[in-house]
């Protein structure tokens, strides 16, 4: 977001909350943020599009990383480490949610079979992308209405057909995770090569979260084998549901990343004008928008955290909890920097502000990876339904009942 402001200035004051965070820990996430600096500045800016450069920074940061060494940690710190690796990423453009990790891949990692989870951890840690297309033209917030279909192949395997919508990674990803319809009607996942024979592409330009391209993925008898299953043949509601109680805090941590920078942007310029004499004294409203901004946005990102690793713990609210801190981190993100960008004037309106392109990628993620009346809902119905209270069950292990509202 700026260069002259740190994103340390915000995770430094919130260790002695984060009490298993070590120096080692925080090292690395200065390096994240200096490598993302130092990855920026070395990208083409002109001449290449915005995903071009995006996918350059991933790869050359994936080198980064595998040159370093990554002591293993517990699955709790790093849940933690990851989230606020996401929180660095977004301070900078909420553009790099997919700068650093598996993102969506991480289904692959956790539900392919033995030779395909093989071949992706090393294709993600070299850079590949992999996006997910669950999304249908009757609505997204409906995935148990998906009409995208297989069909037994002759000689073995499957044939995909069908049409998904609104997808990011367009043309970026080297994989799918795609949700169809078994032979047998139920749900399944495949990850599929974004080169497979039958995919088609239709771009749509985006109005926000615009740094991947965005559209439709088409389908026709589009070859799937028993392999490329995630979960087994009839597993895509546990995949769906784990990965996105994994997910949404670590979306959370970005968004409220990229509205941290900006909060530091707009202090910085406010200081800046106080320092120089262009503005005598600042109002006591500027002030408590941005004290209240602060503690907002701090709070959102210490319930984001605590979201990760309840998750990681296994806990039986661990879906419930990302449900909640997805729609109130982007919410409150989307708030804070929709008022900030009011406290520093017209130029915060300019096609190419940072601040303008913030609010448009953070109006985004209000429907991408969980639209939010949908998601506080299914929190509403899990607390006033007393056998779902009693039993609510683990992500990894539930396949009954889902709560799947939308996708990224
Ligand atoms: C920037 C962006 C990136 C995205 N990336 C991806 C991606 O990578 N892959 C992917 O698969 N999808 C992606 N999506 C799609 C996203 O997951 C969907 O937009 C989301 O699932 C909602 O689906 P929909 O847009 O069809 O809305 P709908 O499901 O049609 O819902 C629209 C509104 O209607 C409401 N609604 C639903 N039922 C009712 C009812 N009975 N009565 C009244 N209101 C109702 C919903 O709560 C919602 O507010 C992306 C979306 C965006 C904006």
């Amino acid at each position: 977001m700026n260069g002259t402001e740190s994103v340390s200035s915000w995770i430094t004051p919130l260790r002695p909350a984060l009490t298993d965070l070590s120096d080692r820990h925080l090292e690395r996430l200065h390096r994240l943020e200096s490598d993302l600096s130092e990855v920026l500045a070395a990208a083409p800016a002109s001449g290449v599009g915005p995903s071009a450069r995006l996918l350059a920074v991933r790869r050359r940061l994936a080198e980064r990383v595998r040159a370093g060494h990554t002591p293993t940690d517990s699955p709790s710190v790093t849940a933690l480490t990851e989230a606020l690796a996401g929180f660095v990423c977004g301070f900078h453009d909420l553009d790099l949610r997919d700068a650093v990790g598996p993102g969506h891949g991480r289904m692959i990692l956790r539900h392919g079979t033995g030779l395909v989870r093989r071949r992706w951890s090393a294709r993600l840690a070299g850079g590949d992308l992999v996006g997910i297309a669950a999304t249908e033209r009757h609505g997204g917030s409906r995935l148990q209405k998906i009409t995208t279909r297989a069909v037994p192949r002759p000689g073995g395997g499957w044939w995909l057909n069908g049409e998904k919508c609104w997808v990011s990674r367009l043309t970026e990803s080297a994989a799918f995770v795609v949700f169809f319809k078994n032979p047998d009607g139920h749900i399944a996942a495949a990850v599929i090569d974004a080169r497979a024979p039958g995919l088609e592409r239709g771009p749509v330009i985006p109005a926000g979260l615009g740094g991947w391209a965005w559209g439709s993925l088409s389908f026709t008898d589009v070859p799937v084998d028993e392999a490329d299953l995630l979960a087994g043949p009839d597993g895509g509601l546990a995949v769906f549901r784990e990965h996105f109680a994994a997910f949404r805090p670590l979306v959370a941590a970005t968004a409220l990343g990229t509205a941290a920078g900006v909060h530091s942007q707009v202090t910085a310029t406010l200081t800046a004008r106080l320092t120089t004499g262009i503005l005598p004294r600042l109002r006591d409203t500027t002030l408590v928008t941005l004290g209240r901004t602060h503690a907002e946005l701090n709070s959102a990102l210490l319930a984001a955290l605590a979201a990760a690793r309840i998750t990681t713990a296994g806990s039986g609210q661990a879906d419930m909890w990302s449900r909640g801190v997805k729609a109130h981190a982007v919410d409150t993100a989307h708030h804070a920097v929709a008022e900030l960008s009011l406290l520093v004037g017209a130029s915060g309106f300019q096609a190419d502000s940072a601040l303008a392109k913030a609010r448009g990628d953070l109006g985004g993620l209000l429907y991408a990876d969980g639209i939010h009346d949908s998601l506080l809902r299914s929190v509403g119905r899990t607390l006033t339904t007393p056998t779902a209270q009693a039993a609510l069950p683990h992500p990894r292990t539930a396949t009954a009942e889902i709560h799947p509202h939308a996708v990224a």
